[in-house]
């Protein structure tokens, strides 16, 4: 039973040597308890913030423990009423091979209803935080045009089409390859889309979008956030998701010099937590299940295989080497 466990908290970008494959037994489930074999493990962008000490809405990691996150997979004991051996399970544990965990921390999942991986991701968490950033937080209307960063990676592809299927005027992306910004175009049906290393954000961004935008998606932060404040039309929203060019910075951003924009648009800025979210979940699925199963929400999932390898698919994440949703399979 292979778990990583995080020793040293990391400087700048993470480096193999914070981190270590360390394997124990198997655990016991205690009563009110089942033993998960865990098939597919998430890595995310936030688990960056866990590694470091500083305070945030995530604890952060211990040391020399095993690291958290996302995790589907089977039960293979059980010593919980309503949970049997052969269940699969969502749950929270991962970074690991098995896991003894209260079962009241198990949600479980169909198999046949979905592929066992999309829990994590287009039906889960990153799903449900396209969908609440983009129709709760943003105010998302019939009609806007919506610009949204990182929109190869799990929440900005769904956010772009999630847009569009909602009757969006006009949807642009930016993307940090050329390969990305054709999936986008060519599989998403975004209108326009933009390889944001070609050169600055706002001129790609003010060709892309000549009228303006409504809705700015922010899940990177920097560069994109000011280049978004200057196209930013009338009474227009931006939903901060994530800051991704910024999460190994190891001095603060400059923030956006021109915030006084927000005063002749009337725009807003508001973060999000998606975790405080979660009443709008069972919506989530009713509406956007149909979607992916007819294949009107198209998703990709990037899958590494192997517990050893689950280190190498989370620094990939922070470097984009993952189109949709980065995923280990166990
Ligand atoms: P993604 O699948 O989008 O993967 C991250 C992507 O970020 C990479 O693929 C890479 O794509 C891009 N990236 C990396 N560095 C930079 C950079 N310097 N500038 C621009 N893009 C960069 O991850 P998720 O969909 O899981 O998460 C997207 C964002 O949403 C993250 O910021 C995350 O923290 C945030 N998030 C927030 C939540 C909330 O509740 N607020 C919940 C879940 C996620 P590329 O090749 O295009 O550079």
């Amino acid at each position: 039973n292979r778990a990583w466990h995080l020793v040293t908290r990391p400087v700048g970008w993470p480096k193999p040597e914070d981190f270590a494959l360390v394997e124990a037994e198997v655990p016991t489930p205690r009563d009110g308890q089942v033993l998960v074999r865990n098939l597919y493990v998430s890595v995310d962008p936030y688990m960056r913030g866990r590694m470091s000490a500083a305070k945030s809405y995530a604890d952060p990691y211990e040391l020399n423990k095993p690291m958290l996150g996302g995790a589907v997979g089977e039960v293979v004991a059980s010593r919980a009423e309503g949970f049997a051996v052969g269940d699969h399970v969502l749950h929270s544990f991962g970074w690991r091979e098995y896991a003894a965990l209260d079962a009241k921390n198990a949600v479980k999942v169909d198999p046949d209803a979905a592929p066992l991986s999309t829990y994590l991701g287009v039906l889960g968490m990153t799903g449900l935080t396209a969908y609440v950033g983009l129709l709760r937080t943003a105010s998302f209307q019939e009609g806007d045009t919506v610009f949204v960063s990182g929109a190869a990676g799990a929440v900005g592809s769904q956010v772009g089409q999630l847009a569009k299927l909602k009757g969006a005027s006009r949807v642009i992306g930016s993307a940090g390859s050329d390969e990305k910004v054709g999936l986008l175009v060519d599989e998403y049906g975004f209108d326009a889309a933009f390889n944001y290393k070609d050169g600055p954000v706002s001129k790609q961004l003010r060709a892309a979008a000549p009228d303006g935008i409504d809705v700015y998606f922010d899940n990177v932060g920097g560069e994109h956030l000011e280049a978004a404040i200057g196209s930013l039309n009338l009474n227009g929203r931006i939903a901060i998701c994530g800051a991704i060019s910024v999460y190994n910075n190891t001095e603060p951003a400059p923030g956006p010099k021109n915030l006084a924009r927000l005063i002749q648009t009337r725009g807003r800025i508001e973060g999000f937590l998606v975790g405080d979210h979660y009443d709008l979940q069972p919506q989530f699925v009713e509406e956007v299940g149909p979607w992916v199963a007819s294949g009107a929400l198209k998703y990709r999932e990037t899958v590494v295989e192997g517990i050893e390898n689950n280190l190498e698919a989370f620094l990939g994440v922070l470097r984009g080497d993952n189109t949709g949703k980065m995923i280990v399979k166990i």
